[in-house]
């Protein structure tokens, strides 16, 4: 079932085996290879086809008929062998707020709730949220167990939205930084993220070292690489360099792959980052 896909000819990090591409007749996603340290999580990162079906995989609510998306995630957590679980997601703001997704939320619902980071020590809850070019984050601590997933991009990298999931996760579940382990799913790479100085000023303002994820092109334009921005904030916070995995997937170069805002504007349909935690002892 996997290794099927071209996916695995145009990008190095599947190619040399650190993610591998899944393509079943109704989804497609690429997943971190499996490691012992990783046993009780499932994660995946949605492609913009729904596998071998030929129908698109827009996951995103406001960008397509409702019960289509509704049968897109249904796919995604059948291909993931969670047909039973609810997919838990948020409206999406660029900001830095996090849900907590306990069983008091689930009795509730998410309904209303603007956030940008999901967080669960919830065996079977899958949390995930949606992107078009900004990155999807997952961040897993097998002991004690726990998961969070954030949207970064701009905005989000800029209001360190992955130190907000991460401090919550410290707080709520006594995880420790030292112990996690990252996954960074694709987004608009440093290759083609170009900025002006509107959009690299507050970064210029806040951070100390913005010059080495903002590169200047030319005068009056940078280019931005999310991926070094936020491994820096990660490492910054106490996850080791070696615990955090990156797709390095750039949404425009393979938007024959993935949905991309800048490369289509409007019409991009929205990709997912999904991960699920296995209960302890059932991996
Ligand atoms: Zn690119």
């Amino acid at each position: 079932m996997s290794g099927d896909t071209e996916v695995a000819d145009v990008v190095p990090s599947v190619r040399e085996g650190h993610f591998d591409a899944w393509l079943t007749d109704e989804a497609a996603y690429l997943a971190p290879a499996p490691r012992p340290e990783m046993a009780g999580l499932r994660c995946a990162f949605t492609l913009r086809y729904a596998g071998r079906s030929g129908l698109g995989f827009n996951l995103g609510f406001d960008r397509g008929p409702r019960h289509e998306v509704l049968a897109n995630r249904r796919r995604l957590l059948h291909a993931l062998g969670m047909d039973k679980a609810t997919l838990c997601t948020v409206r999406q703001v660029h900001s830095n707020a996090v849900c907590v997704v306990d069983e008091q939320a689930l009795t509730n619902g998410l309904a209303g709730i603007e956030t940008d980071a999901l967080v669960t020590a919830l065996p079977h809850v899958p949390i995930g949220v949606l992107a078009a070019d900004c990155l999807p984050i997952v961040l897993y601590s097998a002991h004690p167990r726990a998961l969070g997933v954030a949207h970064a991009g701009r905005m989000g990298t800029y209001h360190q939205v992955v130190l907000a999931a991460l401090k919550v996760m410290q707080q709520q579940f006594a995880i420790n930084p030292s112990q996690i382990r990252v996954m960074i799913g694709p987004g608009i790479g440093g290759c083609c993220y170009d900025l002006d100085h509107r959009a690299i000023d507050p970064f210029r303002e806040r951070f100390a070292d913005w010059e080495s994820y903002c590169l200047p092109q030319k005068p009056g334009l940078w280019t931005m690489d999310l991926v070094r921005a936020n491994r820096a904030q990660l490492q910054a916070a106490g996850v080791p360099s070696a615990h955090i995995r990156s797709l390095d997937m750039c949404t425009v170069c393979h938007c024959a792959h993935l949905f991309s805002h800048r490369a289509e504007r409007e019409a991009a349909g929205r990709g997912m980052g999904m991960a699920v935690l296995l209960p302890e002892g059932q991996e």
